[in-house]
């Protein structure tokens, strides 16, 4: 089995209520494979940077076991740069900058060893650049995951509509759901994406945990109440690379299994949100990780009496 992660490996400047970031590093593939590298060794990462981007941070995923040969790294140019600030709730933001720079011509080529390829995470990136890479695989994977956002809703709708009607999974948050469906109610919004395309969507919620739909299925995982709440950025790249990381170690794509799997997306996202950046999914031991899962399974589990 092995997972191929394709997304944005970018720098990020970024606003909370408790402080404020220079540049550092982020970027929907990078938080989705160090995610993903807790669950799987075999985790192979398509992107492209500037010349501007750190070594050592391509060091760091490598230590982390994740393949960077698919990392482009382009002579002269900048990296990706995004911006943003959080509300006060946490639970939204407002993106202050957007700078595609190597993004904008990013040409997403895979090295011939990635071709095997079962497991596929399509991270925030150009709808269409998200399509090419199953295009370019000679056979199609598994499960095919892809996530998105507002941004690109707003100035590629129709790629986007393309792309989905070819993935297995969707993620999105839950102002994105009711934007690309124009419905209000979440089941309603759920129904009419589904119809989009994926099989699977989910809908996640911030602090409020996620939902994942299938047929007339519907499955909910909370989030874990946390004392401390530094930066959201990453939270929800961070939950598709525990998700897809689960699946493809497990092997198994069945509903069962994928609500399994979003409980480990949102163990991982509470990690991700605990310090700003990467900081905390830079050394994460497996013991923490297997702990905070007992702490989920605690949350909501309950033995009712009929009345
Ligand atoms: P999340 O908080 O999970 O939505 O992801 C935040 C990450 O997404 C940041 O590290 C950004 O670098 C990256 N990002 C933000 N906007 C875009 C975009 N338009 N395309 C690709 N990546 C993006």
């Amino acid at each position: 089995m092995s997972l191929l992660v394709i997304g944005s490996v970018a720098f990020d400047a970024i606003e909370t209520p408790f402080g404020k970031t220079e540049k550092i590093i982020g970027g929907a593939a990078t938080y989705i494979s160090l995610s993903s590298s807790y669950f799987t060794k075999n985790t192979n990462l398509v992107a492209v940077v500037g010349e501007d981007f750190p070594q050592n941070k391509i060091d760091l995923l490598k230590s982390r076991g994740i393949n960077t040969d698919g990392l482009q790294i382009k002579k002269g140019e900048k990296s990706f740069f995004w911006s943003g600030r959080y509300h006060n709730d946490m639970n939204s933001r407002d993106t202050l900058i957007t700078e595609l720079n190597v993004l904008e011509n990013f040409d997403p080529i895979l090295p011939e060893s990635y071709q095997e390829c079962e497991f596929l995470m399509l991270g925030n990136l150009t709808p269409a650049t998200q399509k090419t890479v199953i295009d370019r695989l000679k056979e199609r994977p598994r499960l095919v995951v892809m996530d998105t956002m507002n941004f690109w809703m707003e100035i590629a709708m129709d790629d986007l509509r393309e792309t989905l009607k070819v993935v297995d999974v969707l993620t999105i948050n839950d102002e994105e759901a009711r934007q690309l469906s124009e419905e209000y109610s979440l089941v309603r919004a759920a129904r009419k994406i589904m119809a989009m395309g994926p099989s699977f969507l989910i809908i996640k919620k911030g602090e409020h945990g996620a939902l994942l739909f299938h047929q007339n299925e519907v499955f909910f995982a909370p989030a874990l109440p946390l004392e401390e709440v530094f930066d959201p950025t990453g939270a929800g790249d961070t939950f598709a690379g525990g998700f897809i990381g689960y699946l493809a170690s497990t092997e198994d794509v069945s509903f069962e299994n994928m609500k399994r799997a979003i409980i480990y997306g949102s163990v991982m996202a509470s990690f991700c949100v605990e310090k700003f950046g990467t900081e905390r999914l830079e050394s994460l031991t497996n013991e923490e990780i297997q702990a905070r899962a007992k702490e989920f399974m605690k949350l909501s589990q309950v033995e009712l009496e009929m009345i």
